[in-house]
């Protein structure tokens, strides 16, 4: 099995800062610096189990989501497994809709300090704060829990009921997050945004929500997704014009690296 790591620097849906178009940049070099070996807790050695794609040519386009969507259906009907670098979260939107189609079902494990189900965001229904909105309209997931959440608002709460969205916010706790991350039921997707840890952990990010996890609490949650189930994931908002002594493109690294143990 091939995992193909595919960057895609965007960051053109950001509703506050610029910067996550950066972010596939920073994390190879940290993925391959030589501060640490490449080896996960799993005890595999994840550089020669990923297949580097580079990034997706982005330069002068305005809307990437049909690029996107087109190069993941590519990576999806060769038998690939796609672990996408963002950017903002709006590529999950676009990504989610190739995976799912050569999928009869799927759930969706979504790590965030934001739901990002707003149904707009200044206008922009593209918007970084609204990919879950979109795939939960167009039922491309069975299921979407979230954990890490701790920024929800009445229109949120109310996009939340509509669709059936499985909330674990920061307040229930962290064994509530592994708990439900046990449980989850194949074909999984995986989208972690690092704004889910605590900006002491993880700075470099474009919307600094402090009260949120640490790294290894994080790593706890990819740990319990059940073996086999994961089939495609995203690691989204390494902003790097925030980060410091590049710690968030570490911390981005090495959840590459534990992601790939549950590929
Ligand atoms: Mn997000
Ligand atoms: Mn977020």
């Amino acid at each position: 099995m091939t995992i193909t790591l595919l960057g895609v620097p965007y960051d053109g849906s950001s509703s506050f800062l610029r910067g996550a178009a950066g972010g596939p940049a920073a994390l190879r070099a940290a993925l391959r610096s030589e501060s640490s070996n490449s080896w996960n807790e799993d005890e595999q050695d994840v550089l020669p189990l990923l297949e580097d794609a580079g990034d997706l040519a982005l330069a002068g386009i305005t809307d990437p989501r049909p690029l996107i969507e087109a190069r993941v259906d590519t990576l999806m009907r060769s038998g690939a497994t796609p672990l996408l670098i963002g950017g903002d979260h709006s590529i999950t939107w676009p990504i989610v809709r190739a995976v799912r189609r050569q999928l009869p079902r799927l759930t969706i494990l979504h790590l965030d300090a934001h739901p990002d189900l707003y149904d707009a965001l200044d206008g922009d229904r593209g918007s970084h704060g609204s990919p879950f909105a979109r795939i939960m309209e167009e039922g491309l997931a069975n299921q979407l829990v979230q954990c890490g959440i701790r920024t929800i608002n009445q229109h949120q709460r109310d996009q939340a009921h509509r669709f059936g969205v499985e909330i674990h916010t920061m307040r229930s706790g962290i064994e509530a997050m592994i708990a439900a991350a046990r449980r989850l039921e194949g074909p999984v997707y995986l989208s972690l945004d690092l704004d889910i840890l605590d900006p002491a952990h993880a700075p470099g990010i474009s919307h600094p929500e402090p009260g949120g996890l640490s790294t290894r609490e994080v790593i706890r949650i990819v740990q319990a997704i059940p073996l086999g189930r994961l089939v495609a994931a995203d690691l989204v908002e390494l902003n790097p014009v925030n980060d410091v002594r590049d710690l968030t493109a570490r911390v981005g690294a090495k959840l590459v690296k534990e992601i790939v143990g549950r590929l």
